[in-house]
């Protein structure tokens, strides 16, 4: 695929690069991406002078061939690497490490309120929960749906901090970007195009969450991204949560490797979900120390005060003082690797507590998949 990036949303420059590839190809998308516009065609016979001629038009900023099955994600189809903006003062994929977290799934209002609160005194940026559960058995707990968001909002509410939820089924969309303030699109639905499709041609161009599918291979995880992005919804944060592999300790394999290969690959942020990938919550701290140091743009960890209680992913769930004991770790290891984390509310606890060594040892879970059973 040839691909045109004008920086430049002037029509006469549109219209100019269009009319220079007649001939050589047919003109197969035109797509707005932040502040781009790019043109996307099939080329036909040799490029390299089309695309030098290409580059010399005015308004035209990259002019190039791309061999990957993706291309709007690609690093090369946008100018610089993508920020996405949540709210009014918080940047996703810049120098700050975001951290979001909360509940894997919203229980009930004390539960959120409870969970929230102590996420955000420790440094979180965002708070996670699921209203709707895409759940591996259909008898698990399936989530609070509308009711759910609305507890979210009351969280937001509480603690001025934006929220992530994940949306199932188009037909949610609408309802749920109007509650929230990143979609979440989980890995089971990590190629579900239609849905794909229905947020990426949302008006609102609502921020979104993808995660990675458990055995997705990373090029179509990015033409998953690029269902988004082709509606011309920009604001894609990727997520890895582990894939398929042998390790039998956890409940899936975090490839740490996946992070500069796709930080190579796209210019979409990168966050890692160390909780589901572990499963168990005496990982989460390693694999998340882990993530930062390999250039991850942030973490989604799963929080609960009362994790054996929890009706879904207790076992994965950090409790709130080891979700701040790994903030406190997180904090001091965010400046070498050149990134800024936000102060806690109020004091800093155990400034020079325990070894990092011992926060991985504590508390493992009290079975094997939490107090109630599948993932
Ligand atoms: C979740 O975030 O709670 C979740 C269900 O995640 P995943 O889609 O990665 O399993
Ligand atoms: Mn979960």
């Amino acid at each position: 695929m040839l691909i045109v990036r004008l920086a430049s949303d002037r029509d006469l420059d549109i219209a100019r690069a269009a009319n220079a590839m007649n001939g050589h190809g047919s003109e197969v998308h035109r797509v707005r991406l932040g502040p781009d516009t790019l043109i996307l065609f099939e080329p036909i016979g040799p490029t390299k002078d089309l695309c030098a001629d290409l580059r010399a038009l005015p308004g035209v900023a990259e002019a190039c061939v791309l061999d990957t099955p993706y291309i709007l994600s690609a690093r090369k189809a946008a100018g610089d690497r993508t920020r996405v903006r949540v709210g009014a003062d918080l940047v996703v994929g810049g120098t700050e490490f975001v951290v979001m977290a909360g509940p894997c799934a919203v229980e009930t209002q004390d539960q959120v309120s409870t969970a929230a609160r102590a996420v955000r005194d420790a440094g979180a940026r965002i708070i996670r929960g699921g209203a709707y559960k895409p759940r591996t058995s259909p008898f698990g707990f399936q989530g609070r749906g509308e009711a759910g968001l609305d507890i979210l909002g009351q969280a937001r509410h509480e603690t001025g901090l934006p929220i992530v939820s994940e949306v199932m089924s188009p037909g949610d969309v609408d309802g749920v970007t109007a509650k929230v303030d990143i979609l979440q699109v989980g890995m089971r639905n990590a190629l579900n195009y239609p849905l794909l499709t229905a947020i990426g041609h949302h008006p609102d161009r609502p921020p979104v969450l993808l995660k990675c599918g458990i055995g997705t291979p990373v090029t179509e995880f990015l033409c998953a991204a690029d269902y988004i992005l082709a509606g011309g919804n920009a604001n894609v944060i990727l997520c890895l949560r582990g894939t398929v592999g042998l390790s039998g300790d956890s409940r899936a394999t975090l490839n740490i490797a996946d992070i500069p290969a796709l930080r190579g690959r796209t210019h979409l942020p990168i966050i890692v979900d160390p909780s589901h990938a572990a499963g168990r919550r005496d990982f989460v701290p390693s694999m998340a120390a882990a993530a930062l140091a390999a250039g991850a743009d942030g973490l989604l960890i799963e929080v609960h005060d009362r994790p054996d209680a929890a009706l879904s992913d207790g076992a994965q769930s950090l409790t709130p003082p080891g979700f701040s004991a790994l903030m406190r770790h997180l904090r001091r290891l965010a400046p070498v690797m050149g990134r800024t984390m936000i102060d806690p509310v109020g004091p800093e606890p155990q400034k020079n507590g325990h070894p990092f060594t011992d926060l991985c040892m504590e508390a493992p879970p009290t079975s094997d998949s939490g107090a109630h059973g599948t993932p």
